[in-house]
């Protein structure tokens, strides 16, 4: 079987967007661009939205709309339970995607206000969005990784401007050339910020729904509170953003330049976590985009290829000579040719190269010198 491995990325605005960005700097959202090409396969562009599904014994698909990004749509699922059905994310903010959800719900025999509660996968504005509409339809709670809970508190009290003036700064000390950064002070900020969930859910947690064995698999990486549900008695596993059937989701390092944390370690961990879950061999996956799948150990395996391939390239040209996240980011391949990527691609594209600088400086095979202004990156030799 071939992968695509295209990556589904996290940044404020890709090339294929059209209209008005709709979140400001620095919030992750998942982009099929701009990351590295690893198949050299061309990858094919259909994103056609398809029908409510129901999956049998109370489980349904709901592909809610992405409007004006080619990601398409996020699949929302559906658990019939008692009390009222469940949901497994909710969609992105936008009157035509709470449409969907309502109307889809509807098609499995649900109201919206039924609805007790909603399991959020991790805090990105397509997993996320509706929640707040949801709360007010419905009353349901939401439930989210603590994890990713933090980051929501945290960004609902910053204000855009005080973001987007860190992303600059941040930028500079990237290496990024003044136009880039001109021209990313220029982009407009909009975001509309998620509701706060009021449940939190740990890794191993269950769910405390009766009649519903579905339980956290707490896999870190392209959110640190990134949860896959595992609903073993009928063995489903519901990845998320984790893994996915062809493309790969972006992980980056946010402070760019920051020495804390290793996200791309962490995904790497929770891949082979998650490849080696009971049964992995026979779980049906139900991803939030692309299509179902089945061969999980084979798929995680294939991602985390990918990447050390990538940690290979990297640490190969550090041996050249100290460089900075800009000169290697532009200097790796990617999809889209670097020329045509706008600033904020480039900005994620950044954000990936830094996590996987992190995982290298963790395994001791780079080290960054000691500028704060405008650090460089070498191999240790
Ligand atoms: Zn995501």
């Amino acid at each position: 079987m071939f992968y695509f491995v295209e990556h589904l990325s996290a940044g404020p605005q890709s090339p294929d967007f059209v209209g008005t960005p709709p979140e400001g700097p620095g919030i992750p959202f998942p982009r099929i661009e701009p990351d590295s090409v690893s198949s050299g396969k061309a990858v094919p562009t259909m994103r056609e939205v398809p029908p409510v599904e129901d999956l049998g014994e109370g489980l349904w698909s709901i592909p809610v709309p992405v409007p004006h990004n080619p990601i398409g749509f996020t699949y929302v699922y559906v658990l019939s339970a008692t009390g009222g059905p469940v949901l497994i994310d909710t969609g992105w903010n936008h009157d035509d995607s709470w449409t969907a959800l309502v109307e889809g719900l509807a098609r499995t025999g649900h109201g919206v206000d039924e609805v007790q509660g909603a399991v959020v996968t991790h805090f990105h504005p397509d997993h996320s969005g509706l929640t707040g509409r949801l709360r007010e339809a419905s009353d349901a709670w939401i439930a989210m990784h603590p994890r990713d809970i933090a980051i929501l508190e945290n960004l609902a009290g910053q204000a855009p401007e005080e973001r987007a003036a860190s992303m600059v700064a941040q930028m500079t000390r990237a290496g990024f050339p003044a136009e880039d950064v001109d021209a990313f002070r220029a982009s407009p900020t909009v975001f509309r910020s998620p509701a706060i969930p009021d449940r939190t859910l740990g890794d191993g947690e269950p769910l405390d729904i009766p009649g519903v064995a579905l339980r956290a698999v707490w896999t870190p990486g392209h959110t640190p509170g990134h949860l896959c549900l595992h609903l073993a008695d009928r063995d489903l596993l519901f990845t998320g953003d984790h893994v996915l059937p062809r493309i790969t989701p972006h992980v980056g390092q946010f402070p760019l330049d920051s020495t804390k944390g290793d996200p791309l370690g962490d995904f790497l961990s929770s891949q082979a976590r998650t490849g080696r879950l009971p049964d992995a061999e026979r779980l049906l996956c139900l991803p939030s985009h692309e299509q179902r799948f089945t061969g999980l150990p084979e798929r995680t395996r294939a991602i985390i290829d990918h990447h050390e391939e990538r940690l290979a390239r990297m640490a190969d040209l550090l041996r050249k000579g100290p460089t900075t996240l800009w000169e290697l980011t532009s200097g790796l391949e990617w999809r889209r040719s670097w020329e045509d990527m706008r600033v904020s691609a480039r900005h994620m594209a950044t954000s990936e190269t830094a996590a996987h600088l992190r995982t290298l400086e963790e395994r001791g095979l780079v080290e960054r010198d000691g500028s704060m202004e405008l650090p460089r990156w070498a191999t240790i030799t």
